[in-house]
């Protein structure tokens, strides 16, 4: 491990001026995944900025029913929260099906949408990696990837992106707030992270010396037809090798009134087609609308030769998640693993 300088920023202003000050600085909140980067030896900051004791940890109601969440709420107080359980229950069993309970007890909401992909060659300094170190390749095509993309790849890095949470913030439209040496801005949740494209390096659209402040939900009308399913190779402790946020409003006749579905482990960012969702608003809940929404999501997927088993499993898991919903969803928590 490299040497480095540690601070503790008292105000959000100190931490953004450290991060102007120095481009090598990386902020420190939980840690679980920084910490390990750093001993792997993927990344070496000059500086280490411990933002873990900033005031961005309550989650408060909005005057519209809503809820501000901050960024240094750790994971575990967001998915027992009573109002996220009672309205936003998806986000709690998306993020109750990641990591462990040790590791929800310290990593925050911040923190949760900013960690880096779990491809294997990205933690291994030996291998040519686009992500850690542009214009070296990308191991992955033509490597082993079992676990990588299938939709929105680049010719220079074909990662996933490794949060439940986050799946869950793209299916309710969540607000991301960040705060930056030229002030206060809200990004759109589909606007933070990033496709790979050319910049395989940049996972989202933060810019320099911006930190991420607090995440806002509107209310909604899908609390009572959502579900989170998540299929991993281990039962639990496991990326998702596909999971799916499925939440909608249905009508009296059982038609869609909003249809809210975002993909996990299949994309450099977690997958939403809100045109796609638009098209089946007032098609019956049924089978046959459940299994032409899989078509019409997963119509531009594209294997990589290991994960092509992932198109049929997201097929798959699109309709049962769907079904899940409609029928008032599954307990939380409930899991599926891949065979
Ligand atoms: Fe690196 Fe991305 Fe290729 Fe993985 S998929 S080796 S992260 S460039």
């Amino acid at each position: 491990m490299n040497p480095f300088s540690y601070t503790r920023a008292d105000t959000v202003h100190d931490a953004i001026a450290a991060l102007m000050s120095d481009p090598e600085a990386k902020l420190l909140a939980g840690g679980t995944n920084l910490v390990d980067l750093m001993k792997y030896d993927v990344v070496h900051p000059s500086a280490i900025v411990d933002i873990s004791h900033l005031p961005l940890n309550e989650i408060e109601d909005l005057p519209d029913a809503g809820l501000r969440i901050g960024a240094l709420v750790s994971n575990s107080a967001v998915a027992y929260d009573p109002r996220v359980r009672r309205n936003y229950p998806l986000l709690s069993s998306a993020i109750l099906a990641g990591a462990s309970p040790q590791l929800r007890n310290v990593a925050t909401t911040g923190g949760n949408l900013l960690q880096r992909t779990r491809c294997y060659y990205f933690y291994d300094p030996s291998a040519p990696c686009n992500k850690r170190e542009p214009g070296t390749g990308c191991s992955a095509i033509g490597g082993v990837n079992r676990i990588h993309a299938i939709l929105g790849a680049s010719d220079k890095c074909i990662a996933v992106h490794p949060s439940d949470m986050s799946v869950a913030l793209a299916a309710l439209a969540a607000i991301v707030e960040v705060e930056g040496p030229l002030g206060r801005r809200d990004i759109p949740f589909g606007e933070f992270h990033r496709l790979a494209g050319d910049r395989p390096d940049e996972d989202n659209t933060l810019r320099r010396g911006e930190i991420v402040t607090a995440i806002r939900l509107d209310s909604n009308h899908v609390a009572g037809h959502s579900s989170y399913l998540k299929l991993r190779d281990r039962l639990s402790y496991a990326f998702a090798l596909v999971s799916v946020a499925a939440a909608m409003e249905l009508a009296g006749d059982g038609r869609i009134v909003d249809l809210r579905l975002a993909l996990g482990g299949v994309a450099h960012k977690p997958w939403r087609d809100t045109l796609a969702e638009a098209e089946f608003a007032g098609a019956s809940a049924d089978e046959a609308t459940f299994q032409a929404i899989a078509d019409r999501l997963l119509a531009g997927a594209e294997g990589q030769g290991g994960n092509d088993f992932k198109i049929p499993l997201a097929r798959r898991a699109i309709v049962r998640a769907l079904r899940q919903a409609a029928s008032g969803g599954p307990e939380d928590g409930i899991v599926k693993a891949v065979q």
